[in-house]
């Protein structure tokens, strides 16, 4: 009786989807596989039909805790006792002025002035427009391009889209509207390699010759994510840091999807140990429990935006520093910082690393690499999802795969049994859906 009951509603509420909702980057005329959930609970994820399924994916990189974690669950209903959510105009709270001093702390020296926002692609065109701010309060208007590198993802807002890779991104269907921006080549030097002069030699002499109309430039730190899943070399990004120092040329960093731990190091620019003029938090800020961003700068361009006309930075979301959402990242960052998480992420990695080292015999997978919590199976073709998604959930598992990459990046509580069980959920499918064509 209870079977047939949670059937039926698990089907209503398909039914329901079907007809109104509408999923990222989703078709409603071309269904894709949707799978109802019923709870999720650490490393899994319960759907409407009984199955459980291990998590690889940490719902975007986001869920750093695994799902309904006492803490964090009873942070928000500690906050909400006193207020969901109070403007931030005019007024100010505890979890938010807390939030902002504990982030000006961890993150790498000099980024002491906190925006807050909703969302990633948000704190990206907040950052945009500071650095066009800062180069128009200090008498350079003409400096009012950005420069990003093919094969990078920063979001789905129209300034974001302008500075996402030109091939695989958006601006084609958009080309009207966008801002026209500059293109470096995507690195070629990997991970744990030098970069050498050849390496640096087309990101350099676009920075040469348009320095004088570029107001920054933007870059997600060592792992270029949505836009390919690749891990490009540390010292290109100290090289490239040197560069724009040279050219009087801001870098933004984009840490949405590595920021928390999720490469190794608690922010990505560490392992080039570089600080950047401003940087873009969001994903894994409130554990993956509430939509939350935030956009850092430096004094130096916080002040010269605010002391020159209009005398303040022109941003001013209507959620801003919201109180259950800010309680929630501070508790995040406690429950990370408490862990020794540096050991527990060279866990995974090592898991990862040995589970998923299979994948490369299989023929037409072109590459396995990983770094940090990150594991990705790159193929030769792109993946049929009607395919593979159903066949991934069959072996007990998600994980999304998207273009050429199946890949996760787990909650970090993820057990070494739960770890073994994607690995071996990812390599079983990637053979099988190969060898079945
Ligand atoms: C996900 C992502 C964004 C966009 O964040 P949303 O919260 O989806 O708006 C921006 N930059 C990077 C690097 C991301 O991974």
């Amino acid at each position: 009786m209870h079977q047939a009951k949670t059937k039926a509603s698990a089907e209503a509420l398909l039914a329901l989807d079907r007809a109104h909702a509408w999923h990222p980057y989703g078709s409603i005329s071309a269904q894709q596989p949707l799978f109802p959930v019923r709870s999720a609970s650490g490393c899994r994820i319960k759907l409407a039909d009984g199955r459980e399924l291990v998590d690889g994916m940490a719902s975007w990189w986001s869920a750093i805790h695994g799902y309904n974690h006492p803490a964090l669950n009873a942070a928000i209903g500690e906050q909400l006792t006193d207020m969901a959510h109070v403007m931030f105009g005019g007024l100010t709270h505890e979890p938010a002025a807390r939030l902002c001093a504990t982030l000006a702390a961890l993150t790498p020296t000099g980024l002491d002035r906190v925006f807050l926002s909703d969302s990633g692609s948000v704190s990206v065109e907040v950052a945009i427009k500071m650095a066009l701010q800062f180069q128009q309060a200090r008498g350079k208007p003409e400096k009012h391009r950005l420069l990003a590198l093919r094969g990078g993802y920063h979001g789905d807002t129209l300034g974001a889209m302008s500075v996402c890779d030109p091939v695989t991104g958006m601006h084609q269907l958009f080309a009207n509207t966008l801002p026209q921006q500059l293109f470096a080549e995507k690195p070629r030097c990997r991970f744990g390699q030098p970069a050498t002069d050849a390496d640096m030699a087309n990101i350099t002499n676009l920075i040469k010759q348009h320095h004088h109309e570029m107001a920054a430039v933007i870059i997600e730190p060592i792992v270029q994510g949505a836009g390919g899943m690749y891990f490009y070399s540390a010292d290109y990004l100290a090289k490239l840091h040197a560069v724009c120092q040279q050219y009087d040329v801001l870098l933004i960093a984009d840490e949405v999807a590595t920021g928390f731990g999720r490469t190794g190091k608690l922010f990505a620019c560490e392992h080039a140990g570089i600080s950047p003029d401003i940087l873009c938090l969001g994903k894994a800020l409130t554990g993956g429990m509430m939509t939350l961003a935030a956009t850092l700068c430096t004094d130096i361009i916080a002040r010269t935006i605010c002391d020159h006309a209009p005398g303040a930075f022109m941003h001013g979301p209507t959620f801003m520093g919201n109180p259950l959402a800010c309680a929630t990242a501070l508790c995040s960052i406690e429950l990370l910082l408490q862990s020794d998480w540096p050991a527990n992420i060279q866990r995974i990695a090592q898991q990862l690393q040995q589970g998923l080292a299979p994948a490369a015999d299989i023929v037409g997978v072109a590459d396995v690499r990983t770094l940090g919590a990150i594991g990705v199976i790159e193929l030769e073709q792109p993946v049929d999802m009607m395919q593979w998604q159903p066949a991934l959930v069959d072996a007990g598992v998600w994980v999304r795969p998207f273009g050429k990459l199946v890949y996760v990046m787990p909650p970090y509580i993820i057990s070494n049994d739960e770890l073994d069980r994607l690995c071996h959920a990812m390599v079983s499918v990637t053979r099988q859906q190969l060898e079945q064509r």
